[in-house]
């Protein structure tokens, strides 16, 4: 069983080299009540970074990664063997598995795997992105946090990412207006012209993003969906209307950059009224079917445009994980496995 494990604690953005492909034997034949899984895709994504820190103690709720060992991730994969009632060969699941060929799972209340539903004829990859984690804080974040009303006015920052492309959707579809922000020309014209964002820009080529924000928004930010943390909050805060909420989603930009944390101005948290509420995927796993349902019809109905970027084989997993902290995907970032 091959697996990606990191060489040592990273610090600082990732590279390949902090990097390496292992190799432990499979027990082809699991004990009872256990799964033998062959993964198909797996999720590289940016939270892990933070499991991989020496001093990971903002985010003390995720164990943290040991040099040389398994890495837990989301992905989907196909049954191979099965000592489990419940599963049988050729059936196929998505949920929590690990950077490695092949995972051995035992199914309960406690494991965060679950079957895929065939029959509802959507690549698998989409189980591991828009119908899996990233749909479900994408969902979760913006309409139970978020609280959107038609008429108001949203910003997304890493508007082009796996969270964020559905975010901004989501927000049109509620009758917003909506601007992202993303890091290359190429993401802002996707922004507006495949996705229907109101606008976007290009955060790197803003000298200030304060007056950026002023210029998108004349009328002030109702609700922010922050993805990035550090300056872009402090930007989304200072144009912020009257109770204005921020759905706090991610922090991208101080996972690699410890000296840089958000210091969000408390002088415009009071002023202007502002709720700042963090959350967790899985805060919302009761609902997950829910909206499964829902985006997948939004999917069917074409009302929806999911946005991947695929990389292929178990040994492209440390680039592709690296890429995300240079802006280097669009859309959700998967490995597929031969
Ligand atoms: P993305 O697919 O958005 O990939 C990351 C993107 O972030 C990059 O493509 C890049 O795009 C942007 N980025 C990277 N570094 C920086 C930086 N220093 N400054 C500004 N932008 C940067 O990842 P996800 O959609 O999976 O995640 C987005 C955010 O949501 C992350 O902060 C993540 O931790 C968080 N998250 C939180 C969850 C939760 O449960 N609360 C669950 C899932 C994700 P570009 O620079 O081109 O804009």
């Amino acid at each position: 069983n091959r697996y990606v494990a990191v060489r040592h604690h990273v610090e600082g953005s990732p590279s390949e080299d902090d990097f390496e492909v292992k190799s432990a034997p499979v027990r082809w034949t699991p004990e009872s009540g256990e799964v033998l899984l062959r993964n198909l895709y797996l999720s590289v994504d940016p939270y892990q970074l933070n499991r991989m820190k020496l001093h990971n103690a903002s985010h003390r709720t995720v164990d943290p990664v040991v040099p040389g060992e398994r890495i837990d991730a989301t992905g989907a994969g196909e049954v191979v063997a099965s000592a489990c009632a419940e599963y049988e060969v050729g059936d196929v699941v998505a949920g929590l598995l690990a950077w490695e060929e092949y995972t051995l799972f035992r199914p309960g209340p406690a494991t965060l795997i679950a079957k895929v539903d065939a029959s509802s004829g959507f690549p698998l990859s989409y189980h591991v992105g828009v119908l899996g984690t990233s749909g479900m804080t994408a969902y979760g974040g913006f309409f139970e946090v978020g609280k959107p009303k038609k008429g108001e006015k949203v910003f997304v920052s890493a508007a082009s990412g796996s969270v964020g492309s559905l975010v901004g959707q989501f927000a049109k579809l509620s009758g917003c207006y909506v601007v992202g922000c993303a890091g290359t020309q190429a993401k802002v014209d996707m922004l507006k012209d495949k996705l229907g964002f109101d606008d976007a820009f290009n955060y790197r080529e803003e000298p200030d993003l304060k007056s950026a924000l002023k210029k998108y928004f004349p009328k002030g930010i109702d609700i922010n969906f922050e993805n990035v943390g550090g300056e872009m909050l402090d930007a989304a805060l200072a144009n912020m209307n009257t109770y204005g909420r921020v759905a706090a989603c991610g922090a991208i930009s101080q996972y690699t950059d410890p000296e840089r944390p958000a210091m969000p101005d408390m002088g415009e948290v009071i002023y202007r009224r502002i709720t700042i509420r963090g959350f967790f995927a899985y805060d919302f796993i009761t609902k997950f079917q829910e909206y499964v349902t829902i985006i997948g019809d939004w999917i069917r109905e074409g009302k929806i445009q999911v946005v991947e970027d695929v990389a292929d084989g178990l040994e492209s997993i440390p680039s592709a994980f690296a890429a995300l902290f240079r802006g280097k995907n669009v859309g959700k970032k998967l490995v597929r496995l031969a």
